[in-house]
């Protein structure tokens, strides 16, 4: 037998865009449930809200299970699909009269919003008849200017019989765009959002940060690679350039982080061996006993350096590419495999056995490619230069054998 429900006389709207939603809102539910003794908190992330049509959000669906995810362990939480739900633009006057409905006549509503929304009540839907119909919780982050706010809220309550209550939350210090930009800089969001929350982002690869060149951007930057080589060398930087386009076009990576990425790649190979070795101690640079012996091969490693240290370029996958382009490493992503490979086929280079196989093999598979460039560096380098190959890459074509089909 189904348990009665608890009839609900109090119930609060938390509203809100929750992109993403954080522990700021969730301790803000938290205090508003406690000091106006509430029944149930309904979290209603907004769908298309009048304000907003067009920015760029997150889709409805991640905002909705990010809610859902956060606020699961609460048992007076829970979570409205109502506006998410709802074509077109969403109202809260809609809202609230739709939530009349369903929880019945006798509920007194309390809807919870950010302090801002306060100033700019006046202009939204059937304003009047909202602040007849609900009472509102202006919440506010630390900092915020109390005194005007308690004015207008004096204000409105007076000339509109409303009943507008302030609530000051600390944890409101984090909000959703600190949240975003952390993501966008490669901080951590670890306590800032439940553990969940984190999760989700970080498999649907949220927020992540989408690099974006300006035509002077680029411009800088390939004045400046120009200038730390020779002119053959750029030729060769040029071509690889065009030929990880070609792939990166195919394995639908953003041209400009392949740009960045086959530019750059070469950038500290013709350092004199002092300038290595000092931009080694200047970012800590950690070398393996292979790459201390031989400095010519950490090239890639110092590239990486100067690209996040001097150009401010953070993205793993763009510095994992130039950082391990000589020698490979274990769990290369696309863009590295796109990188190596481009750098073993470009036009430029002199024609070898394998060579035109291997890019061949790379518009459409890039671990076959991988295997085929690997064998052939492997081979140039113990049979035709007769030198020590770095173990790194000795592992790396035993593990890239499988995909010899
Ligand atoms: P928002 O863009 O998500 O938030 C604006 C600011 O207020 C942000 O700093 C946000 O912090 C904070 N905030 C928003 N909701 C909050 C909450 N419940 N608790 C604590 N802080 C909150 O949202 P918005 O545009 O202000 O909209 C808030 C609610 O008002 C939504 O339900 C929306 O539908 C409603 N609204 C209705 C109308 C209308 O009916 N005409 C017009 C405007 C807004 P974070 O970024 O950290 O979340």
């Amino acid at each position: 037998m189904r348990m009665k429900e608890k009839a609900i006389s109090k119930l609060a709207i938390m509203g809100g865009t929750f992109d993403p939603i954080h522990i700021g809102h969730l301790v803000t539910a938290e205090e508003v449930r406690h000091e106006f003794n509430i029944d149930e908190v309904l979290f209603v992330p907004t769908g298309h809200p009048p304000h907003k049509s067009n920015m760029n959000m997150t889709t409805s669906e991640h905002r909705y299970l990010m809610t859902v995810l956060a606020t699961a362990a609460n048992a007076h939480f829970k979570v409205s699909r109502l506006e998410i739900d709802r074509e077109g633009v969403t109202y809260t006057i809609d809202t609230v009269k739709e939530l009349k409905k369903i929880y019945g006549k006798q509920v007194t509503i309390y809807f919870i919003t950010g302090a801002d929304a306060i100033h700019k009540i006046l202009t939204w839907k059937e304003s009047e008849e909202l602040l007849q119909i609900c009472e509102f919780v202006a919440v506010t982050r630390p900092g915020y200017n109390k005194q005007e706010l308690l004015g207008q809220i004096e204000e409105l309550n007076r000339n509109y019989q409303s009943s507008i209550h302030f609530l000051e939350v600390p944890a409101l210090a984090i909000s959703s765009s600190n949240i975003r930009e952390r993501i966008h800089n490669m901080r951590p969001i670890k306590y800032l959002v439940p553990e969940e929350v984190e999760n989700y982002i970080k498999k649907y690869n949220l927020y992540e940060y989408k690099i974006c060149l300006t035509a002077k951007e680029r411009e800088q930057m390939c004045n400046y690679v120009a200038s730390k080589m020779s002119p053959k060398r750029y030729a060769h930087t040029r071509g690889v350039i065009e030929m990880a386009l070609e792939f990166g076009n195919i394995y639908k990576i953003s041209c400009d982080e392949v740009f960045i990425a086959a530019l750059f790649h070469d950038v500290a190979k013709e350092l004199p061996q002092d300038e290595k070795h000092a931009v080694c101690a200047k970012y800590a640079i950690e070398l393996d006993t292979f790459e201390a012996r031989h400095i010519h091969l950490a090239h890639g490693k110092i590239g990486a350096a100067i690209l996040e240290h001097e150009w401010g370029i953070h993205k793993p996958s763009i510095l994992d590419s130039v950082r391990y382009h000589t020698v490979g490493r274990e769990g290369m992503c696309d863009l590295e495999k796109i990188i190596y490979l481009a750098d073993m086929t470009e036009e430029g280079r002199s024609p070898y056995k394998g060579k035109e196989q291997i890019k061949h093999l790379a518009l459409y598979d890039l671990n076959r490619a991988m295997y085929k460039a690997l064998y052939s560096s492997y081979s140039y380098v113990t049979n035709i230069l007769k030198q020590e190959i770095h173990p790194v890459t000795h592992k790396l074509l035993e593990y890239y054998k499988q995909y010899d089909l």
